[in-house]
């Protein structure tokens, strides 16, 4: 069930914040979709292709999609032609073929670079060496011109110690702060992080994120 008080609250707090709200749609059912959709939501995240793929052609056209999920190399060819974010890049390899598969649907995809911070070791991302070296080698994106490296995508632990779950948010944003004034200076579009889920939104936002990931707050429990 769709909680539109919750998301008329979350989604005028996150606009005068100044903040986008991708509202996560996972294991939801398109007509989900469509309530959100008819209340003014645009930015909608999928963690699976062939469930994202199913979907976007059931919806309106100017939904913007955000892949938020772990992507395989292989399914990348299957949300290139109109995915509007990847937030979880966590190799060189990936976005290469990232890069390879938008020129072929004739077009360019933003990404975002996934950063480990949780303690946890089941989560993906890289660390800030690897994404130092990934920006170094390609020339900071510019060796691949069909890909645009918009940013810095991370999830906090799973953790009621909120020091914890707040000093992530931390580094990940000093992480963001340092490439956004070194390496990355000369590209204004690299200007998103993407930090912050239903039950930890609230600090991430304090910590300086820009755009959350929120689904069960305004999709009901999966
Ligand atoms: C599922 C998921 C979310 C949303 O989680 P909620 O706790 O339901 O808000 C956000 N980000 C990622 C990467 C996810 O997989």
């Amino acid at each position: 069930m769709v909680d539109t008080v919750a998301y008329e609250r979350i989604s005028a707090r996150l606009e005068s914040q100044h903040v986008t709200l991708v509202a996560v749609s996972k294991t939801k059912p398109a007509s989900d979709i469509e309530a959100l959709y008819a209340m003014g939501q645009r930015d909608f995240g999928e963690n699976y292709v062939q469930e994202l793929s199913g979907k976007q052609p059931q919806l309106p056209a100017d939904i913007r999609w955000h892949f938020i999920g772990h992507l395989q190399r292989n399914k990348v060819r299957f949300i290139a032609p109109f995915v509007h974010l990847i937030h979880g890049v966590d190799s060189l390899r990936l976005l290469e073929t990232v890069d390879k598969e938008a020129a072929r649907a004739g077009r360019r995809i933003d990404c975002l670079l996934q950063v480990h911070i949780a303690s946890e070791e089941t989560k993906f991302g890289m660390d800030a060496g690897e994404i130092r070296e990934l920006l170094m080698a390609t020339d900071t994106g510019r060796k691949l011109p069909n890909v645009r490296i918009c940013g810095l995508m991370g999830m906090a632990s799973f953790s009621h110690d909120h020091l914890l779950v707040r000093r992530e948010f931390q580094g990940l944003k000093s992480l963001f702060d340092d490439l956004r004034s070194g390496l990355m200076s000369s590209c204004d579009y690299f200007s998103i992080l993407s930090m912050g889920m239903s039950a930890d939104h609230e600090t991430a936002i304090e910590e300086g994120s820009n755009m959350v990931r929120i689904g069960s707050l305004l999709f009901g429990v999966r």
